[in-house]
């Protein structure tokens, strides 16, 4: 009885002001979208829901449906990762990536499980590539089949020169590869313009659903191609699952359903706003966050030049009173969650504007922040 009293009272649930990037704050509606009658995800209603969802995603990268899929996995975001370079390398291939931060420094570690051939180009994690380094790695490794990289680096906030790297790429015959799991829905993304065969998100970022489900956009006439490659996997085989799809318009293996029905009512509320509309609403709570921040005295580990204008990764400053953790249980206490830094050279925390908020939560959250300073002790401006 008691747990079903707390279910009750969770159709109400509290809102909460997210900051960490993804799972993001999501909208009641989303919420209670999850909300259906049982269903077997085999039936043809199931099936148009998730035909949907698949033509919507490619609308958000503005990908043509004759050349681009998408493919849906159960799953959290890295399994996009570990599923695109399991599936997309050849026995004797080799992945290039273009390494300045963490996250593609999964990619990295990927390839080493599995044994596949791979080129590092590393750069500091508040650095650019360098586009000439790429292209001379290019000519010189005939070997390289794919190119690989980062979009918006979430553990620093610096955005990559895809365009860029993906002419690179296609230049020299090269497949181009981008973790989009962070700007997709959040930037502006045009999958041909921006040279891309393959990029991927999940459901609780950019979306703003709910964590569970993990896809991947990619060129079809590759896919189909990757079909005679290496299988490493039994589950999470890309061409396996395309084909699945092809075939029966639903996932191989359960897909967890009420996350499915809570994506399809984030795309109809993200249509109803407009990309536009959203990307300007985030940038406004972004610029901020910066100022007020600024204003603060806090100093960033990304230059603003170089940041996609989504998340600030902030040095932690000089003070004996600093403690992230206890930063943290204040604004947490008056719901707001703030989010630990990536920086393996220095102690950075992070803050984004990911999810249903606005600049007006922005400024609340600030309003707090500044409160918890004040009351740990810390003078304001902070020093470094
Ligand atoms: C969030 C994120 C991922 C996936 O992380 P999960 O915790 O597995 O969801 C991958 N790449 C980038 C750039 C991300 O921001």
């Amino acid at each position: 009885m008691e747990i079903v009293k707390r279910h009750m009272n969770n159709i109400h649930p509290k809102r909460k002001v997210l900051l960490n990037p993804g799972p993001s704050t999501t909208t009641d509606s989303v919420k209670l979208s999850q909300i259906v009658s049982d269903i077997c995800p085999r039936e043809k209603e199931f099936e148009s829901i998730m035909r949907d969802i698949r033509h919507d995603l490619l609308k958000i990268v503005n990908a043509n449906p004759s050349k681009y899929s998408t493919i849906l996995f159960s799953g959290s975001g890295t399994l996009s990762i570990d599923v695109l370079i399991s599936s997309l390398a050849n026995e004797n291939s080799c992945i290039l990536v273009v390494n300045n931060g963490s996250y593609s420094q999964r990619a990295v570690e990927v390839c080493k499980y599995y044994g596949i051939r791979c080129i590092e180009i590393k750069s500091k994690d508040n650095c650019l590539p360098v586009l000439s380094d790429i292209e001379n790695v290019v000519l010189s490794n005939d070997k390289i089949s794919l190119i690989y990289t980062t979009h918006h680096e979430t553990g620093t906030g610096i955005l990559n020169p895809i365009r860029e790297i993906g002419a690179i790429a296609h230049k020299y015959g090269k497949t181009f590869a981008v973790d989009t799991t962070s700007s997709f829905a959040m930037i502006p993304i045009d999958i041909e313009r921006d040279n891309i065969d393959f990029l991927m998100s999940s459901s609780q970022k950019g979306i703003t659903s709910m964590a569970g489900i993990t896809f991947i956009i990619g060129n079809i006439d590759f896919i189909i191609k990757s079909g005679s490659f290496p299988k490493r996997s039994y589950y999470s085989n890309l061409y396996r699952q395309y084909d699945y799809f092809e075939k029966n318009g639903q996932m191989n293996f359960t897909p967890p359903v009420q996350i499915i029905y809570s994506m399809k009512q984030a795309l109809i509320e993200l249509f109803d706003e407009t990309l536009e509309i959203k990307y300007a609403r985030h940038r406004k709570a972004f610029e901020l966050l910066y100022k007020r921040l600024s204003e603060m005295g806090f100093k960033f580990y990304v230059d603003c030049g170089m940041n996609a204008g989504l998340l600030l990764s902030i040095l932690y400053p000089k003070n004996n009173n600093w403690s992230f953790e206890r930063v943290h249980d204040y604004c947490y206490a008056r719901g707001f969650t703030i989010y630990p830094g990536k920086v393996i050279e220095q102690p950075t925390f992070r803050l984004s504007v990911y999810g249903a908020i606005d600049y007006n939560d922005i400024e609340r959250f600030c309003r707090v922040f500044r409160k918890a300073l004040v009351t740990l002790g810390i003078d304001i401006p902070v020093q470094y």
